[in-house]
């Protein structure tokens, strides 16, 4: 469903944005602001991760409520398992259901912090998967993570698509893979999945370049390798922000042009990390806006020109 223009030819690439639930009530509502006007760029979809445990994975349900039903905005919730019982999936799923909401990214989550063992009903995504598909046959359309650098718990990279191949068979619809700045990589990636039948819609995730400091901790907490040409072009002007963030742009463009063009791809998951800048300064270079949209979403009169928005 969510995918469903990318079958015909030549179909004019599209992005959706990431989202994280906020830690205060007015991180929440600058958010919604946030949201409700980058969605006049026209993102196929926008999503929003799930935080495991306590008062923020019920955030994340009332989050796709309001996104989906007040702000008509089509909506992908994220799931994880660890430490789910089936009553807690259930909730948010129906809860999910309930707010019109037709996306679910359906994920293992991290392992607990403490080296414990899970107490969830579910080992693994495709369980997760296998549940949804049966209680809720066709409703969902289901989206899994994938790693084209490999998964910190597993070093096989034949095993990690093997168990890819078997969220698929599972019953999901597309991926979303973790972030990676190695295109190479990504496209060599991409025609593995596709010799070993994985035939769902790979779609890349894309994290900005903000900073120096935020450039290097999050390629080190995903695990991904960094290309010589983004650290020998970043790492000279690491204590000028606003200059990494006009060459780190330029790089994303680029490597976001290469994507498409290689035509394995044709879309872009933007990590938004809840800002807007970098992604639409992405965005315009990619001419995938125009400067008149970026500049209509900043007028706060044009929402009441549109009463069903
Ligand atoms: P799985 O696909 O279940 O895989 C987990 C591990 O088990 C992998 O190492 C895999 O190789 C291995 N494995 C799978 N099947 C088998 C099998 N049959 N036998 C043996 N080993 C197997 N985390 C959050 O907490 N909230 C979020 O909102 C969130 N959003 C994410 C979005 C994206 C796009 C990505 C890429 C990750 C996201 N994560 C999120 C992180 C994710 O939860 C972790 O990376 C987690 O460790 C793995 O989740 P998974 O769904 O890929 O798990």
């Amino acid at each position: 469903k969510l995918l469903e223009s990318h079958k015909e030819e030549n179909a004019p690439a599209t992005f959706s944005f990431e989202f994280f639930t906020p830690k205060t009530s007015q991180g929440l509502q600058n958010l919604y602001d946030r949201m409700d006007r980058m969605y006049d760029l026209n993102p196929l979809f926008i999503d929003i991760t799930w935080n495991a445990g306590g008062r923020l994975s019920t955030l994340t349900t009332e989050m796709v409520q309001t996104t989906s039903t007040v702000l008509g905005l089509e909506t992908c919730m994220h799931l994880t398992c660890t430490n789910m019982k089936t009553d807690l999936i259930d909730q948010a799923l129906r809860s999910a259901y309930e707010s019109g909401c037709q996306n679910i990214l359906a994920l293992r989550g991290d392992p607990p912090l403490d080296g414990s063992e899970s107490t969830g009903d579910f080992k693994y995504a495709k369980d997760l998967i296998r549940y949804i598909r049966k209680h809720y046959g066709d409703h969902f359309c289901i989206g899994v993570a994938a790693y084209p650098e490999g998964h910190p718990e597993e070093s096989d990279p034949v095993k990690t698509l093997k168990y890819l191949k078997e969220k698929q068979d599972a019953g999901a619809d597309f991926i979303v893979t973790q972030m990676f700045y190695d295109t190479e990589n990504f496209i060599n990636w991409c025609d593995e999945c596709r010799k070993i039948g994985i035939t769902m819609p790979i779609i890349p995730g894309i994290m900005p370049i903000s900073t120096y400091a935020a450039f290097i901790r999050r390629a080190g907490w995903s695990e991904i390798a960094i290309p010589k040409h983004f650290s020998e072009a970043l790492e000279p002007i690491k204590d000028d922000d606003a200059k990494v963030r006009e060459v780190g742009t330029k790089l994303v463009i680029e490597m976001c042009q290469q994507l498409l063009e290689s035509k394995r791809v044709n879309h872009l998951h933007f990590y938004t990390m809840n800002l807007e800048k970098s992604t639409l300064m992405i965005l315009q270079g990619l001419n995938l806006v125009t400067k008149q949209q970026l500049h209509d979403m900043k007028q706060p009169w044009r929402k009441s020109l549109n009463p069903n928005r």
